[in-house]
């Protein structure tokens, strides 16, 4: 299993179901088709043209040092989420079942732009119907950061033109079905997936295998690692016990890292502290995990306390290891607009649930991402 393919891993939901892509049935059809034509195919805005509410315009987060402070859009209900048809590539199963094909984001993303300007960093696409075997998932289309980790593992063959982005676009946060949020009012699992454009990826030096710091699917950081507090791509943190013990606890809402700030351009390197991971961990409390068992070197995501070996290391060693972070901090886009969609089956007629779970989505998103940075990036969630 490859760096590409840890990319496209996203998921989890807390009870992070690890799902890999090995097992997504879709994983070696490549079936491309076409994009929804026009009509009720194409992509709207639920009960409201686009563009025309107050501020909706590209000058949000202009005032320099902002900081996560964005007005959630219009008073209109739903407003702010953009409707897109089912398409061909998504199968209706049946029971609610929805198939989510391989390009079936590109053809989403197509839709969308039909109706929209190329003004997003990030859409965030919620299905109707509930694909059971991909929970959520990062799908990135742009190789705009180096020194990560991903250099030579970006997401070519896929771009921005691939889901009708002129260039802007970054990546695609696949949610699934707005029912997996129980609290749809807490946006972790949107925050998840977007800092998978960023993490977690990286290489050190001196380490006892390649990725060690990873899931077995290379795309979070394992429950042995702390990169310098609760992590977004981790799902927690690991603390020191004393006397050779550590303790790894999930921690909700997810927050990012100092590394995770880094990473996303959005820290300097000489603000990130020390960092340490666990090597030869043994003497696992639970003995077995909760799920996705037994423990071993790749477990994420799961509280556990172990035994083992203490390896610090700094920021001097993810940049020698990988490179260094480009753009760099005060380059490096923060001010970010994301664009909710919901894919549905009658585009006049969407689950009224589902559209209330991704306003809450919407909504929640635009002041935790602002939290959940220090306020160190901002996201504008309006159309
Ligand atoms: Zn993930």
């Amino acid at each position: 299993m490859g760096r590409v393919q840890g990319l496209l891993v996203g998921l989890v939901l807390v009870a992070c179901a690890g799902e890999t892509p090995d097992t997504d049935p879709f994983a070696a059809t490549a079936a491309v088709t076409t994009a929804p034509a026009s009509g009720s195919a194409g992509a709207s805005t639920a009960g409201h043209d686009d563009g025309d509410e107050p501020g909706s315009s590209d000058d949000s987060g202009d005032a320099p040092g902002s900081t996560g402070v964005a007005t959630t859009g219009s008073d209109e209900p739903f407003a702010d989420i953009a409707i897109v048809a089912r398409p061909d590539s998504i199968v209706d199963a049946g029971g609610g079942i929805w198939r989510v094909g391989e390009r079936a984001m590109d053809d989403v993303g197509k839709a969308f732009y039909a109706a929209h300007p190329d003004d997003y960093d990030f859409l965030v696409v919620y299905t109707e119907g509930d694909d059971d075997q991909l929970g959520a998932y990062a799908h990135a289309v742009q190789d705009d950061a180096h020194g990560i980790g991903l250099d030579g593992y970006g997401p070519a063959p896929y771009s921005p033109a691939d889901a009708g982005s002129a260039g802007r676009l970054m990546q695609i946060d696949f949610m699934n079905a707005p029912a997996l949020y129980d609290d749809g009012h807490d946006a972790s699992i949107v925050i998840h997936e977007t800092v998978h454009h960023f993490s977690a990826y990286i290489e050190l030096p001196g380490t006892p295998t390649e990725a060690f710091l990873l899931d077995d699917g290379w795309a979070h950081w394992n429950i042995h690692v702390n990169t310098g507090g609760p992590s977004a791509t981790g799902y927690g943190d690991l603390t020191d016990l004393g006397g050779g013990r550590f303790a790894f606890t999930v921690i909700y809402p997810l927050t990012l890292s100092p590394l995770e700030l880094y990473l996303a351009g959005w820290l300097p390197p000489e603000q990130v502290g020390p960092m340490f991971y666990v090597r030869d961990a043994s003497d696992y409390d639970p003995p077995s995990p909760p799920f996705d068992g037994p423990w071993r070197h790749g477990s994420y995501g799961q509280d556990a306390s172990f035994a083992g070996t203490r390896v610090d290391f700094t920021i001097d060693d993810v940049v020698a290891a990988n490179g260094v972070r480009s753009p760099a901090f005060g380059e490096a886009p923060s001010e970010l607009r994301f664009a909710f969609v919901l894919v549905c089956e009658d585009t006049a007629a969407c689950d009224p649930q589902a559209l209330a779970i991704v306003e809450a989505q919407r909504t929640a998103m635009a002041t935790q991402f602002g939290e959940a940075t220090g306020g160190r990036a901002s996201a504008d969630v309006r159309l």
